[in-house]
C-alpha cells in the first residue's frame, strides 16, 4: 500500500530536467500577477507555472523561471494577470431574449412577458445556441466560471463544457409546467439523471435550482434541496429579491424569506442565494452561520428597481458575497462582470451617500475570491495560488482608458473594460488568445441569435 501511494505521488510531480535542474511545467505565464490570495499578494515582475489544469507555483519571475521550464509561455509583460472572473448568478440561454421587454417591473416582466415567451420558444436547440452566444460574451469579458439557473440545463452543461468554461449549472424547479418538464415526476427524473451524469466532472458542477419562495411551494423547496443533498450538489435560488416577496412571506409564512428558508431546512453551506436584498440583521446572521453564499447583481437590481442589497453589512456579518450579472434579458442586458464591479461600488456609495461604503478592492474581491466563496468553490478557484485551477485572464493596458495606472484595483473596478481582456485560460486550456475565441464558433452563434430574434418576435406577435 505504501509503495502504491509513493508511486502515485511521483506521477504527480513534474518531470525534472537533469541538465539544468528545472522542473517541466506545461505553461509559464509572466506579467503583473494579481493573485487575490489571503495576503492579496501582487508580483509586479511575476510569473506562474502551470501543469495540466493546475497552478504549480506563483511568485517573482526570476524565482519561477529558475525552477520551471515549459513548452508554452504566455508573455503578459506590461499587462495584468488575474484569476478569471466569477459570474455568480445568471440565466445564460436568455441571451436570445436580450432586450425583449425592458422598463417594466420584475413581477410584470416575469408573468406578462418572460414566462409566456419561454413557454412558446424555449427548446433544447434554443438553450444550446443561447449558451454558445453567452459563452462567447462571457469569455470576452474575462468570466471563467458562471452559475446558471435555467431549463434543459443538461444542454447548458454540454455547451459549457464544449466552450471549455467552468459552470455551476442548476436545473430550475418551479411550480408550473416548464419548457423541458411538464410535471413534477418528469422534473425529478430529469434532474436526477442530470446530477448523476456530471458527477466528478472537472468543469461542470450539476446543481438544483428551486426558482424562489414565491414560485415554489414548501414541498418543492424541500424536495429540491433533498435531491441536491443526495448528490452533494449545490442549491441555487433567488432570495429576498423583491419587496413584494418580503411582504408576502411575512403575511403567508410569518417570517422573512431567509427565516422561512431556515425554518424549512433549506439553508446550508451548499446554498447560493442570488440577490439577498431584503435581509435584516437577523437574516444576515443566519446567512453567515449557515455559510450561505450570496450573489449581488447591481445591474439587475437597478434596472428592475428591486432595491439595494446591504452588501457592506453582509460582508461585515461574515457572509461571502459574490457578483452576478443576472439574466441578459430584462434585467441587465449583458453578461459583463467588469461592469458589475463598477456598478456594485457606485451603487453602494450613492445609496449610503458615502464614497467609502464599498471600495475598488472589495468589488475585485467579489468578482474573484469572494465569488468563489459564494459558490463554495474557494478551494478550487478565485485566486492564483499553488494547487488551484489554472483559470486566469490577461488584461491589456494599451488602450486610452487604461493609462496611466496608479492603483491596480481602482483601474480594474472603474477604468478597464471587458474589451481590454485579451487572453483567457480555463483549467490550463487557452480559450481566448489575443482576443480570438478558440472554443466557440462566435460567427455561427451571432447569426443564429439574429435568426432566433425574428422567430421570438413573431411568436409574440411583435412583427
Ligand atoms: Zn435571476
Amino acid at each position: 500500500m505504501k509503495v502504491k501511494i509513493a508511486f502515485l505521488f511521483l506521477l504527480l510531480l513534474p518531470a525534472l530536467n537533469a541538465q539544468n535542474g528545472r522542473q517541466t511545467a506545461s505553461t509559464i505565464v509572466t506579467g503583473t500577477i494579481i493573485t487575490m490570495d489571503a495576503a492579496r499578494s501582487i508580483y509586479h515582475d511575476g510569473a506562474l507555472a502551470i501543469a495540466g489544469d493546475q497552478i504549480l507555483a506563483v511568485g517573482p519571475r526570476a524565482e519561477i523561471e529558475a525552477r520551471y521550464e515549459a513548452p508554452q509561455t504566455i508573455d503578459a509583460d506590461g499587462k495584468l494577470v488575474l484569476p478569471g472572473f466569477i459570474n455568480g448568478h445568471t440565466h445564460v440561454p436568455m441571451t436570445l431574449f436580450r432586450g425583449l421587454h425592458d422598463d417594466v417591473t420584475l413581477n410584470d416582466w416575469l408573468y406578462k412577458y418572460i414566462f409566456p415567451a419561454e413557454a412558446k420558444n424555449v427548446t433544447e436547440d434554443f438553450v444550446r445556441w443561447g449558451t454558445r452566444l453567452a459563452a462567447a460574451e462571457q469569455i470576452r469579458s474575462g468570466v471563467t466560471t458562471f452559475a446558471d439557473m435555467y431549463y434543459f440545463e443538461d444542454a447548458v452543461a454540454e455547451e459549457t463544457k464544449a466552450a471549455g468554461m467552468r459552470g455551476v449549472l442548476g436545473e430550475t424547479w418551479i411550480d408550473f409546467p416548464t419548457p423541458d418538464n411538464k410535471d413534477r415526476a418528469a422534473m425529478l427524473a430529469y434532474t436526477e439523471k442530470f446530477l448523476q451524469k456530471w458527477q466528478g466532472d472537472p468543469l461542470i458542477h450539476a446543481s438544483v435550482a428551486p426558482h424562489s419562495i414565491y414560485t415554489c411551494s414548501q414541498k418543492t423547496l424541500q424536495d429540491s434541496a433533498a435531491l441536491a443533498r443526495k448528490y452533494h450538489a449545490p442549491i441555487l435560488i433567488h432570495v429576498a429579491e423583491m419587496k413584494k416577496e418580503l411582504d408576502d412571506s411575512l403575511k403567508n409564512n410569518g417570517a422573512t424569506p431567509v427565516q422561512y428558508l431556515e425554518r424549512i431546512g433549506v439553508l446550508g453551506p451548499d446554498v447560493v442565494a442570488a440577490h439577498c436584498i431584503y435581509v435584516n440583521a437577523t437574516d444576515r446572521k443566519i446567512l453567515a452561520q449557515r455559510h450561505v453564499g450570496c450573489v449581488h447583481n447591481p445591474s439587475s437590481n437597478m434596472m428592475l428597481a428591486s432595491g439595494v442589497a446591504p452588501v457592506p453589512e453582509e460582508r461585515a456579518a461574515g457572509v461571502a458575497v459574490g457578483l452576478g450579472t443576472d439574466g441578459p434579458a430584462g434585467s441587465n442586458n449583458d453578461l459583463d462582470l467588469m461592469e458589475e464591479m463598477d456598478l456594485a461600488a457606485k451603487l453602494a456609495k450613492i445609496s449610503k451617500m458615502d464614497p467609502t461604503a464599498l471600495n475598488a478592492k472589495a468589488v475585485v474581491e467579489m468578482a474573484t475570491i469572494d465569488g468563489a466563496r459564494a459558490l463554495h468553490m474557494e478551494n478550487e478557484i478565485g485566486s492564483l495560488e499553488k494547487g488551484k485551477k489554472a483559470d486566469l485572464i490577461v488584461i491589456s493596458l494599451d488602450e486610452p482608458n487604461a493609462v496611466p495606472m496608479y492603483d491596480i484595483y481602482a483601474q480594474l473596478a472603474y477604468a478597464l473594460k471587458a474589451s481590454d481582456v485579451e487572453t483567457v485560460m480555463i483549467g490550463g486550456r487557452v480559450v481566448m488568445n489575443d482576443h480570438k475565441l478558440l472554443t466557440v464558433d462566435e460567427e455561427a452563434a451571432i447569426a443564429k441569435a439574429k435568426e432566433y430574434g425574428k422567430k421570438v418576435a413573431a411568436s409574440l406577435g411583435m412583427e
